[in-house]
């Protein structure tokens, strides 16, 4: 584990270049709980250049827990529209009812209370309980575990939980008591900038003379990660059907992928499927018929290990009756803005807009 020079030097050098690099942070004005619990929920899996944007709408929008235990679901939905990963979004918005259940809607400052709301994992739980409350417990994101394992030159895959275990073990070996906060904060900023994934920069790092992989000059061997799943690519096709100026919008209810969202019917093509024949597919599927079918636009996205194309098509209604329920709308495309969508459908929304523009300058031209 630690060498005794490490204990005291890394957690000194870390702090002392923090002082003088700390990327500003909103929550640095202002370290209210609930707003970091929030923030460190947007952050799994997204940047904070992509989180911060977000985050300013969120708290306007939903400044305390119990203004987020009281909106529905959609709204959230909504305001986390763009982020990705949305069961963070549908477990945040539980914690929040949690919170206002439990605690007066007060945001506890125990990690271990915390780890017990929806959605709230080790990382957040010692983020919320460093940094807003100063409680002395780590909080390992992929940049401090990445770290870690380059300062103790740890060979083993670090996504294996025995390993993690480790990690946070050493980490709380190193952690000061007065400055937790700032302690974990620090690696996640040294993390950003200097101990980057693929090109440490190790001859400006702080903990360089600490730092056993880039002693054995292995801090590009270091951490071990298991193989990456091969991409996949597939083809989807989603068809937006127009009765009058209304188009239909339908709730995606099961899996996890974009639950409660809002989308045009989509489906995936099938072995050597067509997009004609899938189009016929999906429609049958709504017990309607459509004419004038064309293309659209050609959306690419990623989701998981799939590479996407998704083929959008346009058709106009021309029999059959599906009214509005619940799961079913008939909306105008500004209306349809206003819904959560996922990502690749606010682009197809917004393509049919643009559409819908030019085609009624031609016809005014
Ligand atoms: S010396 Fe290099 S590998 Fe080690 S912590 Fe610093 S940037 Fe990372």
């Amino acid at each position: 584990m630690w060498t005794p020079e490490q204990i005291r030097a890394v957690p000194q050098h870390l702090l002392e270049w923090y002082r003088a690099n700390a990327r500003p942070m909103p929550w640095h004005e202002d370290a209210d709980p609930y707003h970091l619990l929030v923030a460190a929920t947007m952050l799994q899996q997204t940047q904070v250049e992509t989180v911060l944007p977000y985050l300013e709408r969120f708290l306007q929008r939903f400044p305390t827990a119990t203004a987020l235990a009281e909106a529905d679901e959609e709204e959230v939905l909504r305001y986390w529209a763009g982020l990705g990963y949305y069961s963070r979004a549908r477990n945040l918005h539980r914690a929040a009812q949690q919170i206002v259940q439990r605690y007066g809607g007060v945001v506890p400052c125990e990690a271990k209370v915390l780890r017990k709301l929806p959605g709230v994992g080790e990382y957040t739980a010692g983020a919320v309980a460093s940094i807003a409350c100063g409680k002395p417990e780590p909080a390992l994101d992929a940049n401090g575990y990445r770290i870690l394992a380059r300062l103790l030159a740890i060979e083993e895959d670090i996504t294996r939980s025995a390993v993690r275990r480790k990690l946070w073990d050493a980490c709380r070996q190193i952690l000061p008591a007065d400055v937790p906060g700032d302690f974990n904060q620090a690696l996640m900023d040294l993390g950003a900038t200097i101990c980057t994934a693929r090109a440490p920069r190790c001859l400006v790092c702080p903990l360089a003379g600490e730092c056993l992989a880039f002693g054995q000059g292995r801090q590009g061997e270091i951490p071990v990660l298991p193989a990456r799943r091969a991409t996949e690519k597939v083809h989807d096709v989603c068809v937006a059907i127009q009765r009058e100026e209304r188009w239909l919008m339908v709730k995606r209810e099961d899996g996890r992928l974009w639950r409660g969202m809002w989308e045009f019917p989509r489906t995936r093509l099938e072995g050597e499927e067509t997009v004609e024949k899938a189009v016929r597919r999906l429609v049958a599927r709504f017990g309607m018929s459509v004419q004038a079918c064309e293309s659209v636009t050609t959306v690419r996205h990623g989701v998981m290990h799939y590479a996407i194309t998704l083929h959008v098509v346009k058709c106009r209604c021309s029999g059959g009756v599906l009214e509005a329920s619940e799961g079913i709308r008939w909306v105008s495309l500004q209306e349809a803005q206003s819904l959560p969508l996922p990502s690749p459908m606010r682009r197809v929304v917004h393509v049919l807009i643009q559409q819908h523009r030019d085609g009624r300058k031609a016809a005014a031209g």
